[in-house]
């Protein structure tokens, strides 16, 4: 079986009545080495006893087997059930491996884990669906759950967006929010080529490197986090005005107040300022509205 060969995949989707779904975003691997590339680099370290993956939208199976080979245990979550019984069959050999027929956005992670992968350490590897990327990235970051690295290919463009720095065009609040949760990194291109069907796009595998401590140390998260919407709300205007879309009930003079306190000029830009600036800031409007 070789569920990166184009024809022995339209046999397998043929013989149990599937069809793409372009709602799902799928687009399926097809090319052998694409997938055991990406399996490699979601391994955290070289001992990989107690090892435990989770992989969103397995699809016909073609990196599932690839992470059966290199992790004890392997849970891969797929939302449509008409590959699950496709699933039953590519994975029939892998007695390590549970397909959950489940949209992922609904599972919390946090509990699962704590549930079912106790003691395991766990990754998270994925080709994931385009439609959903940034949901699913921020929900793994958001959802606290015990997990050490994150493996995902997505469009170049929105991993070009995650590893941007400060001033430049790709530059928008994705990138500090992501910042304050991990150490992202871009490892390699794959081309439109490698796919079927052909997505128009060029993706980029992205590693995640979950923090065990934030780099940063806000006095409040959740205002931190507000701060953050409100510089990047209107681009290419000052940060002054930009954050009066989170902040209406406090003043522009004392918003240029909470400015100076952080050591920044009322008509700086906000796509310019740091994850360390903004949690400055952050903090400068704690203080004002907790004095
Ligand atoms: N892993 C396969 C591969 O590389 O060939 C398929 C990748 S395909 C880009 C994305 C997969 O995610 C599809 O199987 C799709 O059905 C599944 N999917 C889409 N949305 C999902 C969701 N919310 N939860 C779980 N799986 C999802």
């Amino acid at each position: 079986m070789n569920l990166t060969n184009p024809s022995e995949i339209k046999a397998i989707i043929n013989e149990n009545g599937f069809s793409f779904k372009k709602k799902y975003g799928q687009n399926f691997l097809i090319n052998k080495e694409v997938p055991k590339k990406i399996a490699n680099a979601s391994v955290t370290e070289s001992e990989k006893t107690g090892c435990a993956c989770i992989e969103i939208g397995p699809g016909i199976g073609v990196m599932t087997r690839e992470l059966a080979e290199l992790y004890d245990k392997v849970v891969a979550f797929e939302i449509d059930s008409e590959l699950i019984p496709i699933l039953s069959k590519t994975l029939a050999d892998k007695n390590n491996v549970t397909v959950i027929n489940k949209d992922i956005l609904e599972i919390n992670l946090k509990e699962f884990i704590e549930e079912n992968l106790q003691g395991y350490k766990v990754s998270v590897c994925a080709n994931l669906p385009y439609y959903i990327t940034t949901p699913i990235i921020m929900s793994l970051l958001e959802s606290h759950a015990k997990i050490e690295r994150i493996v995902v290919m997505i469009q170049k463009e929105v991993a070009n967006r995650l590893t941007a720095k400060p001033g430049s065009n790709e530059y928008g609040s994705i990138t500090p929010s992501i910042e304050y949760y991990a150490v992202v990194k871009k490892l390699f291109d794959v081309s439109p080529g490698n796919f079927m069907p052909k997505p128009e796009v060029t993706s980029t595998v992205v590693s995640f490197d979950i923090r065990k401590e934030a780099p940063i140390n806000p006095k409040s998260k959740d205002l931190l986090f507000k701060t953050i919407r409100g510089v990047f709300a209107l681009r290419r205007k000052t940060v002054l005005n930009s954050l009066g879309s989170e902040f209406s009930h406090i003043s522009k003079e004392d918003l240029t107040k909470c400015l100076e306190e952080a050591k920044l000029s009322p008509s700086v830009r906000g796509e310019t300022l740091s994850l360390q600036q903004i949690s400055d800031l952050s903090d400068a409007i704690f203080s004002l509205m907790n004095a």
